[in-house]
Formats: C-alpha cells, sequence, structure tokens
C-alpha cells in the first residue's frame, strides 16, 4: 500500500511560471520590495516589479533579436548573479526552455549539454566567456547568439549584455505563447539518474510551481514583513521581514527552485553571492542580520570546525537548510552546541523538483538526522534492495519502517529524460512512480532516514560526479584496460570523493610507480573541479562484475570504504 503524506493534500493550483509568480491575485506584499540583491555590490538589485518588467522586455527581445519560440531551449552558464532571474522568466515568458550548466564546466563538458538540449542561444558571463564561445564555435552557435549577465561588459564588444536586447523598438507586439503547464517543459537540468551519463531532466512548468506549493503548505515559514512565527524559533529582527543568504549555484535545481523561484513567491529579500567563501557568508550574516540560508553539508561541517567562524555572531538565522547529501545527527548537534545555528534538512533530487522530503522548523531537533515529512500530495513505497553482488528480483515492496528503496509518486515528479526513453524507463513507470536510486525507511512519525544510495552516482559536496563520465575517460587512456569508479566517503571532507579502480594494460605487474598520479592528473585536467579524482586509483588485477557483465559497485564501494579507513 503506497504510503501518503501526513501532511493533507493541498488544491494545487496548475499555471505556468510567469503567470503563477506574476499575476498572482493574493500576492501579499509590494511591487517595491526587494527581491534580490548582489552581496558584493550592494546598489544592484532588483525589485519584485523591476524582474516582471525586465522579464517581458528580455523575452521580447529574444524574440524579435533571436527568432526564438516557444519551446526553444536557452542554455545558461553563469556563476549566481541577480541577473538569473529576469533571463530565466524572460525565457519562460517567451515559452522557452532553460538549460542551466556548471560554470566550472571544462568545454567539452558544455559541448556536450549544449548539443544533448539543443540550446539555440547562449547567456553567459565574462568570467567563463572563453569557454563559452568555444564551446559555441563546436556546436554551431553563433557569436550573436551569446549573450552576457552580470554587472561586467566584453570591452571587444563581439558579445552583446543581455540588457541590449530589451526594450528593443518594434517588439510590443510580440505575446506570451499559450503554455500548457502540465507537458510544456520550464527546464532540462542535467542528472545522471540511476545510471550513465548526465540526461536531460524534463521539468515542466507545473512540476517547478507544484514543489513551491507544497513547500510553502508544509514549511512556508519565511516572510518578507516577519509576520511568520513559529513556537521555539526566534522571529525576524522586529519590524523587519526574513532575508536569505543565497550561497548555492543557481545551475542546481536546489537553488533554482529555493534561491530564483521561491523568493519571487514569498517576496523575501534575498542576497546573491557568486559563490560560497566562509568567512564572507559569516559576516554577511552577522552585517545584514541573515535569518536563513540554504547550504550543504560540508558547509555544516566547516561551520563546525573552521577557527575563523568565532569571530562572527550567526544569531540572527533563525534556520537553516541543508539538502543535496546527507547530513549526520553529530553536525547537527555540533554546530548547535558551537553556534547556536539551527540547521534542518531536506532531500530531493533534480528529478522531483527537487524537494520530497523536509524536516519541519518545529521538529528540526526532535527529528535530527532524519529529513522529515514527505511533502503533501505525494506517495511513497519502499522495494527490497539486492545485496552487494546480487541482481535485482524486481520491485518487491517492503513493509513501511524496514529499510528498500524509496519510490514516489506525485505532481513534482518529472516526465522523462530528454531524448532518452531508454533511461526513462528504468526509473519511471506507467503509474507514475519514480525510482530515487536512494535508500532508507520511514519511522512510525512519518520521518524519512536516508541510509544508502543503490544508484550510480557520487556526490561531491553535493555535485553530482556521474561515475560513467570519468569511465568513459579512463578507458580511453593508453594505459587503462578497464576501470570502474565509485564513491568514497572522506571523513576529513565531509563528502563522497571517486576512487578509480584501474585494469592497467599488461597487468599488474607492469604498474610502474608514477602511473597512478599520471593518470589522476591526465584526468583531472580534462573535468570541472568537483569531478577530480580525489579518492585517488587503485590498480586491480580485474573489475568485479556480474554474469551480466555489470560492474558490482556495491562490492567496490565497500572495499573503497575499507582501503580508506585503512589508509
Ligand atoms: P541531485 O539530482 O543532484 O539533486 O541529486 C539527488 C541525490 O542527492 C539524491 O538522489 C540523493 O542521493 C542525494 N541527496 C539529496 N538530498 C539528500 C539528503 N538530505 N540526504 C541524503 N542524500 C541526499
Amino acid at each position: 500500500m503506497p504510503i501518503k503524506s501526513n501532511f493533507p493534500d493541498i488544491d494545487l493550483q496548475v499555471a505556468d511560471i510567469f503567470s503563477f509568480l506574476f499575476n498572482r491575485k493574493d500576492r501579499p506584499f509590494p511591487d517595491d520590495q526587494v527581491i534580490f540583491q548582489d552581496a558584493d555590490n550592494l546598489e544592484r538589485q532588483y525589485t519584485y516589479g523591476q524582474i516582471k518588467q525586465s522579464s517581458i522586455d528580455f523575452g521580447k527581445g529574444l524574440k524579435s533579436n533571436h527568432g526564438f519560440r516557444k519551446a526553444d531551449v536557452l542554455g545558461l552558464f553563469v556563476p549566481n548573479d541577480i541577473d538569473v532571474a529576469p533571463v530565466v522568466f524572460g525565457t519562460l515568458w517567451a515559452g522557452g526552455i532553460v538549460s542551466p550548466a556548471n560554470p566550472g564546466y571544462t568545454v567539452p563538458e558544455l559541448v556536450y549539454q549544449l548539443k544533448d538540449s539543443g540550446a539555440r542561444v547562449l547567456v553567459t558571463h565574462l568570467s567563463v566567456l572563453d569557454n563559452a564561445r568555444k564551446a559555441c564555435a563546436e556546436v554551431g552557435i553563433p557569436d550573436s547568439h551569446i549573450l552576457l549577465l552580470g554587472k561586467d561588459r566584453d570591452q571587444g564588444r563581439q558579445v552583446k549584455h543581455w540588457t541590449q536586447v530589451r526594450n528593443l523598438e518594434g517588439t510590443a507586439r510580440y505575446r506570451t505563447p499559450k503554455i500548457e503547464p502540465k507537458t510544456d517543459l520550464a527546464f532540462l537540468v542535467y542528472s545522471s539518474g540511476t545510471t550513465g551519463r548526465p540526461k536531460g531532466v524534463k521539468l515542466t512548468h507545473h512540476n517547478m510551481t507544484s514543489n513551491i506549493q507544497q513547500i510553502q503548505a508544509s514549511e512556508g515559514w519565511l516572510s518578507w514583513d516577519g509576520s511568520k512565527r513559529v513556537p521555539g524559533i526566534p522571529d525576524a529582527p522586529k519590524g523587519k521581514g526574513d532575508k536569505i543568504l543565497a550561497c548555492l549555484p543557481f545551475f542546481h535545481i536546489y537553488g533554482l527552485n529555493m534561491l530564483v523561484h521561491s523568493p519571487m513567491y514569498s517576496g523575501v529579500h534575498t542576497l546573491v553571492l557568486a559563490r560560497f567563501e566562509l568567512e564572507k557568508w559569516c559576516r554577511l550574516v552577522q552585517e545584514h542580520q541573515i535569518t536563513f540560508s540554504y547550504i550543504v553539508p560540508p558547509i555544516v561541517l566547516l561551520l563546525c570546525k573552521a577557527p575563523v567562524v568565532d569571530k562572527y555572531d550567526l544569531s540572527s538565522l533563525r534556520m537553516t537548510n541543508s539538502g543535496a547529501a546527507p547530513l549526520t545527527r553529530d553536525l547537527v548537534e555540533a554546530l548547535y552546541k558551537r553556534k547556536g545555528v539551527r540547521v534542518k534538512q531536506g532531500y530531493g533530487l533534480s528529478e522531483t523538483s527537487p524537494t520530497i522530503f523536509v524536516q519541519r522548523w518545529e521538529d528540526w531537533l526532535d527529528s535530527v538526522g532524519s529529513t522529515g515529512w514527505m511533502l503533501p500530495n505525494l506517495e511513497a513505497k519502499f522495494c527490497a534492495v539486492p545485496g552487494p553482488g546480487q541482481e535485482s528480483d524486481g520491485n518487491k515492496e517492503v513493509p513501511r519502517g524496514q529499510v528498500g528503496e524509496l519510490y514516489v509518486r506525485g505532481p513534482n515528479v518529472f516526465v522523462g529524460y530528454h531524448n532518452n526513453p531508454a533511461a526513462t524507463a528504468e526509473c519511471l513507470d506507467e503509474e507514475g512512480w519514480f525510482r530515487t536510486g536512494d535508500v532508507g525507511f520511514m519511522d512510525d512519525k512519518g520521518n524519512l532516514t536516508i541510509t544508502d544510495r543503490v544508484k550510480e552516482l557520487i556526490k561531491y559536496k553535493g555535485f553530482q560526479v556521474p561515475p560513467a563520465e570519468l569511465e568513459g575517460y579512463l578507458a580511453s587512456h593508453d594505459l587503462v584496460d578497464d576501470v570502474a569508479v565509485v564513491g568514497v566517503e572522506s571523513v576529513e571532507l565531509g563528502t563522497e570523493v571517486p576512487r578509480a579502480y584501474v585494469v592497467r594494460k599488461g597487468g599488474l605487474q607492469a604498474v610502474k610507480p608514477n602511473d597512478g598520479k599520471d593518470i589522476v592528473a591526465w584526468l583531472n585536467a580534462k573535468v570541472a573541479n568537483h569531478k577530480k579524482l580525489r579518492g585517488g586509483i587503485k590498480f586491480v588485477d580485474a573489475v568485479p562484475k556480474s554474469v551480466s557483465g555489470k560492474i558490482l559497485r556495491r562490492v567496490l564501494k565497500e572495499q573503497a570504504q575499507k582501503e580508506f579507513r585503512e589508509e
């Protein structure tokens, strides 16, 4: 029997994202409420009304300047910046689909996503313009279809700034197209899912707006005017509203929905950092009386351990939320003891827009270590997990309370992988059940604890590292006959790191002292920072495989963890 959410179901509004955010009848805050402000340059800011107008102007510019049509894809290759909001909402206004990419990507990594998504326009940033132009040249996106955002301009003026395609004459006749919220796509974010290389996760307008509504109904405790109170949790400073410090990347679904979309709905003032830097984050919390921040477990670890944190008063924080990777009870308790900072967990995936479980604010200490309750309008079931070295024997449901692989069903579950029906069929069935690849159990209060992951995916500090991608590169190296990459937990870094098991050409006896180092350096030069082989290489005489030839990753993972403990 499917498990229902503890929260009562809500009546979901079905609307496209632009109308949902900008044509709202029940909006509690005024047009001139400041939503986004640049933490490095406080003069740069946008009110709600300015974002709405800039988005429409940009959407019109895309249509007139670039012949942008409904369902065209705009690639976004930028560090965090307040301009992301009008560019995203402008693209959606024009009926387009946004495909955000990590600005740390190498040229081949960006080429892969641009090609796969079929992007027609790329919005980028001066700091990564070189890679953007090289990648665009390779996939045939002309310079005229590359735009910059952010405060810096291209001095050579070859690449236009996004504001230069706004307000063009003759654009008044352009209209937003009719959008079917449940079937028309808003985003193509990239995730490796349960297996293989990154794939375009098709998220509809309804997926994204549902998730905002599900979160508002279960933990909508942030407000623009400080009017929302939670028993046992401090209020926002008197006479002021909440303030968010945005330090997670907007290209990842967690940042995209929580930091770009949600503030537009709640009206909460959001200070935007280009990237996370520990001392700066602490200083800004103190200086701006920040009341909330979305973080990831490695940030929690730093806040627990780094001496510099002692210099700052973080007591304005009412709550923080950690997601994207597992967080232990020990860390939550250590941070509260050291700084009085509360951290609760959320859990989700790119494929679920992203949030599916949240710890409630009022319950953050009682359910510590778990990821809390399932959001409203969702159902869950748990299925038996094959042991290490065994193949799956079908989807046998286990009773509630027992450990199993989590499946969920609901309005925020994606509609499939882009151009990849086989990968879609592997994790999404006709009844709408989505196989998460995560393993855990739900206690009798409804709290989910994640205990393991059965899919291949490795997460370095919350960033995806698809083993298949690293294996693809490594297999092409002259010295490599066979290879498998698995994740291993580094206690020191507070994150998983990728480690490779390599069969060397000529076997173990042919291994030379520098082979490992050379291969690691060779690979690291080809990939973005988060995919570097920080777990090192181990040469083996064979990669363990099942009778059907599948790499026995869980066997290797256990071996890697043992080796790491002993090293
Ligand atoms: P992504 O699609 O990049 O958001 O990655 C989703 C994956 O991150 C999930 O399938 C989990 O394996 C992991 N994850 C996200 N949140 C949590 C959490 N709170 N605890 C444990 N794992 C998590």
